[in-house]
């Protein structure tokens, strides 16, 4: 499975945006782009005038780094959400927002989603009872995704739970960590989502 291999805090200084992707870090003084708030490299600091195609470049990036998706996968994305009926951008933003691996972090069972990957990769969840081990799957209203029963006597699995215990879990998503369980009420709808991103210069950037 492919997968972004770089420095991740420089995805957050190129898009000057906190993008989480470091769990308790990015929450903490040692965050990178609290210390040096300005992007990456030799020209980082220098102000340059940005294109219209830059910004919605921008938007796209940061909407890929935040879901931690490549670039061929976020096309297929875009492609489901102009066949769905709605708003495209709206759309794209739910798809993103259903993959396993994020409702497995919305949920609180993982510090990011880079670790949320990490855990549904190694069997440490089922969908519905079946056992389910790609980041990638959509999930669907009523579904209800599980920490599996092998994995709930985990230490390390009860020591991500527990350590993520106050974070706040999305009213569209139903989670009783005691029994590690997470039920899809209902789908995302944009105002769940707290990515602050134009995603409609998204479907400007796909529509050239
Ligand atoms: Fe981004 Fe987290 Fe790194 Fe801060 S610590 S720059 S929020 S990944």
């Amino acid at each position: 499975m492919a997968r972004y291999t770089g420095a991740v805090c420089r995805q957050c200084r190129r898009e000057g945006q906190k993008l989480f992707l470091k769990g308790e870090r990015c929450y903490s003084e040692k965050c990178a782009l609290s210390r040096r708030g300005y992007a990456p490299g030799q020209h980082g600091q220098s102000r340059k005038k940005v294109s219209e195609y830059g910004l919605q470049l921008r938007e796209k990036q940061k909407t890929r780094r935040f879901y931690g998706v490549l670039e061929g996968q976020f096309a297929k994305y875009f492609e489901m959400a102009e066949r769905k009926p709605g708003i495209t951008g709206e759309n794209l933003l739910s798809i993103l927002e259903c993959r396993f691996d994020n409702v497995v972090y919305r949920a609180g069972f993982a510090s990011s989603r880079k670790e949320a990957r990490q855990l549904v990769r190694h069997n440490h969840f089922v969908i519905n009872g079946k056992k389910a081990n790609i980041p990638s799957i959509l999930i669907k209203q009523g579904d209800v995704i599980a920490v599996s029963e092998s994995s709930k006597t985990s230490d390390k699995i009860k020591a991500v739970v527990e350590a993520n215990s106050a974070k706040p879990v999305p009213k569209w998503l139903d989670c009783n960590k005691e029994q590690m369980t997470v039920t899809v009420v209902e789908l995302p709808k944009r105002e769940d989502i707290d990515l602050d991103v134009a995603e409609h210069l998204i479907v400007e950037l796909y529509s050239k």
